[in-house]
């Protein structure tokens, strides 16, 4: 939606702003589908969950980029739709950053560390968003920006809320722990009524790790996730805020921006 908007001229996603990506030059890309955990929130399906006996290598990976993110623009063309300059759908078809996220634990996939190095070797930034279940494997990548979530301020909340195949807390804290000596974020997606309380205890650990960043946003109440909540589970931007104010208070991490329409607070560590 946000490279849409992007390449219409509007407005692009909160990551624009953080950090400088242009939304219609990212490619948000999984090159897994499989997941260890069933969060309440997510937006994908379990229910329909592709079975992969086959992993791609990263060259297959690389050399579908442009092909699918063209397809996926299709229509967007400069020539087709007169909202769209031709310098923006130029800059489109020719993606400089990859999120490596959407649907799926990049972690599972084996030649994750490979698949990132040969990005950056083509020119690429990348952002790799975890669920922090590896710390093995986290510890082999080297994207740009490492992402892990933090859904639970405990480990009892983390089962309910995120149904892991495994208890992994204690892996996700270990993986947590890498996050000071390397640009990282945290993100905490605040679920009303199931995870927004501690805010001294998600401050604890915040502190521990060292990130270079937290964002804290609010769950959306989107695709799949209707089936498992509701849209009373979805915080305004304030309760965001206010929670972040909390967490702010308790820890070494001072507010850096916001973005009300994405219901989103990023936190800047204090060195
Ligand atoms: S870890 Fe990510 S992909 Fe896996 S179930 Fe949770 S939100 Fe979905």
């Amino acid at each position: 939606m946000w490279c849409k908007r992007a390449l219409q001229g509007g407005e692009m996603c909160y990551k624009h702003q953080f950090y400088g990506i242009d939304s219609h030059r990212c490619v948000q890309m999984t090159p897994t589908l499989r997941c260890n955990q069933r969060c309440l929130f997510c937006w994908r399906s379990f229910e329909h969950e592709p079975q992969e006996d086959v992993e791609c290598p990263p060259e297959t990976i690389l050399a579908g980029l442009h092909k699918y993110q063209k397809k996926a623009l299709a229509g967007y063309n400069a020539v087709l739709d007169n909202t769209v300059t031709d310098e923006r759908w130029q800059e489109a078809i020719d993606p400089k950053h990859i999120a490596i996220s959407l649907s799926g634990e990049p972690t599972l996939y084996s030649q994750l560390p490979e698949l990132i190095d040969r990005l950056h070797d083509n020119g690429y930034t990348t952002f790799l968003v975890s669920n922090g279940t590896n710390p093995e494997m986290l510890r082999r990548c080297n994207p740009l920006q490492m992402y892990i979530s933090l859904d639970a301020p405990d480990r009892e909340t983390y089962h309910a809320i995120c149904r892991p195949q495994e208890n992994y807390w204690d892996r996700i804290q270990e993986s947590l722990r890498l996050l000071g000596t390397r640009r990282s974020a945290i993100r905490i997606t605040l679920v009303k009524g199931l995870n927004d309380f501690a805010p001294e205890q998600y401050a604890a650990i915040l502190q521990e790790s060292g990130a270079t960043f937290v964002e804290i946003k609010g769950y959306m109440y989107l695709g799949y996730s209707r089936n498992r909540l509701a849209r009373e589970n979805m915080p305004e931007h304030a309760e965001v805020r206010a929670f972040a104010e909390k967490v702010e208070a308790a820890c070494d991490y001072r507010f850096k921006d916001e973005n009300k329409l994405s219901r989103v607070v990023v936190l800047e560590h204090m060195t």
